[in-house]
């Protein structure tokens, strides 16, 4: 998709675009929910500030190329069987750039660009999913002889996130409950992707795996018209370790719960 053909571009005379650049960000997935600013760092053409982009040595004369006149191409006739034929080649004495510089700068060793870091700043939009690209426009390498730069494309992944997954619009969350809370029902805090909290009432008689939908807390879509939901999975723990009361308690409660619960065979015929 992305192409660096500047050394072909430099063959030629006439205006032509800079080199498209890409750049990979890692962001975290808050930073993918809220939209970010970031700072970086890219390595691309700058015009030679000691030449200003002549490739010549200041104060030194540039020639117009005589073998092509400047034009940095050489017609050819070649008689062949079928006649005369007439081709154009790149001219030879100039390489094309229809200049012969006498003394080549220094710095950029007749180039005329040099490779400068630069920093530039990148909107994230809020939304953006992993794989994503942010497209800079003329933010790329320079265009020769007087054509527009290319263009920046910055590719946008996202960490891992312990708690959240994405899926879609939707973001997508374990939370734990205890027995208890889920037999008896609870008012639980939900933890939000942009830091805050909601109160959930789950129902008493929750079984595990159940899945609650807060609206309208998941992503923004990339377009800003509409909003996900955030998907939380009820996951119930069974308590590893019980104090002495509390194994009491389970027992006596045990003594008036049926034994085991039948087992729903779900064959593969229904
Ligand atoms: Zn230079
Ligand atoms: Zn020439």
């Amino acid at each position: 998709m992305v192409e660096d053909q500047e050394e072909e571009k430099d063959q030629t005379t006439g205006p032509s675009k800079g080199a498209d650049l890409r750049n990979d960000i890692e962001i975290t997935f808050e930073e993918s929910f809220l939209g970010v600013r970031k700072q970086i760092n890219i390595m691309r053409d700058a015009v030679c500030d000691v030449c200003h982009g002549s490739g010549a040595r200041p104060g030194t004369k540039v020639d117009t190329c005589t073998v092509c006149g400047g034009t940095g191409q050489v017609r050819q006739i070649q008689s062949t069987l079928f006649g005369q034929m007439q081709t154009s080649r790149t001219c030879t004495a100039c390489g094309g750039k229809g200049k012969i510089i006498r003394e080549v700068c220094e710095k950029c060793k007749g180039k005329g660009k040099v490779k400068k870091q630069t920093r530039i700043s990148v909107t994230i939009p809020a939304g953006i999913d992993d794989s994503q690209t942010v497209v800079l426009r003329n933010e790329g390498a320079p265009g020769t002889n007087g054509g527009p730069n290319g263009d920046l494309y910055i590719v946008v992944h996202i960490k891992h996130h312990p708690l959240y997954v994405r899926s879609d619009v939707n973001v997508l969350c374990d939370i734990p409950v205890t027995m208890t809370q889920a037999a008896l029902g609870a008012e639980l805090k939900i933890p939000m992707v942009d830091g805050t909290e909601e109160t959930y009432r789950i129902p008493e008689g929750t079984q595990t795996g159940t899945k609650f939908r807060i609206r309208q807390k998941g992503f923004t879509s990339i377009n800003g018209r509409y909003k996900g939901d955030f998907i939380f999975t009820i996951v119930v723990q069974t308590p590893k370790r019980l104090s002495k009361e509390q194994r009491d308690l389970m027992e006596k409660l045990a003594k008036t719960m049926n034994e085991q619960p039948p087992v729903r065979k779900k064959g593969i015929f229904g």
